[in-house]
């Protein structure tokens, strides 16, 4: 069978095959463990095998892992990635240090205001709507520098970049489209805010694409824990 920890390493070695493609060092991009819907003995498997951070969509099972973990495993760093109610954000102030899905000024003056001052400060990314589905969440390009504004005068939040999820295709056309207007679009944010560091896109399906296009932290799930089980 195989385990995890042979599905962690082959997802490394596909980052690793994608990098030497573009001519990049694989040392640029992170592996973010998508473990939304899976027990926390196989979040363990993969800390076990080397893994330290982990993504999440569900603020509450977020929560339920992040609390049951923490004191055994501290260094584990915690990122949500799911869409956020407003409602929901003091639970994410709390406990995340990533926030990858932050796509309205109202969401982060709640996130920045309810951040504990003990704690560093959250480290967020703009979603961005790259997709030509309406239903996606996200803003689009043209508004990304007025909130990325916004949240550079929030202390309590560590602008870090940008993130999408691309059309779900098999035609690489359309997804080598978005992921380049995404890297654009950091490249250009990048000459304004030079400390960026984090182009989040990237799937267990399309994650050479987005390596293709810049991507510093792929976010992979099923090639790790396998598939979902929605029941
Ligand atoms: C579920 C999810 C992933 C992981 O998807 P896989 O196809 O299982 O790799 C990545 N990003 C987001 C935003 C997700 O919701």
């Amino acid at each position: 069978m195989t385990t995890i920890s042979d599905r962690l390493l082959q997802a490394q070695q596909r980052i690793e095959l994608a990098a030497k493609k573009s001519n990049r060092e694989a040392g640029e991009i992170t592996l973010l463990a998508v473990s939304k819907t899976k027990p926390i003995s196989q979040i363990e498997a993969a800390y076990q095998a080397g893994q330290r951070k982990f993504g999440e969509n569900y603020v509450q099972e977020g929560v339920d892992k992040i609390t049951q973990m923490q004191t055994q495993y501290p260094d584990i760093e915690w990122h949500f990635i799911g869409p956020l109610q407003s409602n929901k954000s003091k639970l994410i102030a709390e406990h995340f240090d990533w926030m990858h899905t932050l796509d309205r000024d109202k969401i982060a003056q709640r996130l920045a205001s309810q951040r504990p001052s003990g704690m560093a400060p959250l480290n967020v990314c703009i979603q961005v709507n790259i997709s030509q589905e309406q239903s996606k969440s996200g803003i689009a390009i043209d508004d990304i520098e007025q909130l990325a504004d916004k949240i550079s005068q929030m202390p309590q939040l560590n602008l870090r970049g940008l993130m999408a999820i691309p059309t779900a295709t098999d035609d690489l056309t359309i997804q080598q489209h978005e992921c380049q207007q995404l890297n654009n679009a950091f490249l250009k944010l990048k000459q304004r805010y030079p400390m960026l560091d984090t182009l989040s896109i990237g799937m267990s399906n399309d994650l050479e694409i987005a390596i293709a296009n810049g991507s510093t932290m792929v976010r992979i799930g099923s090639a790790i824990f396998g598939a979902r089980d929605y029941q």
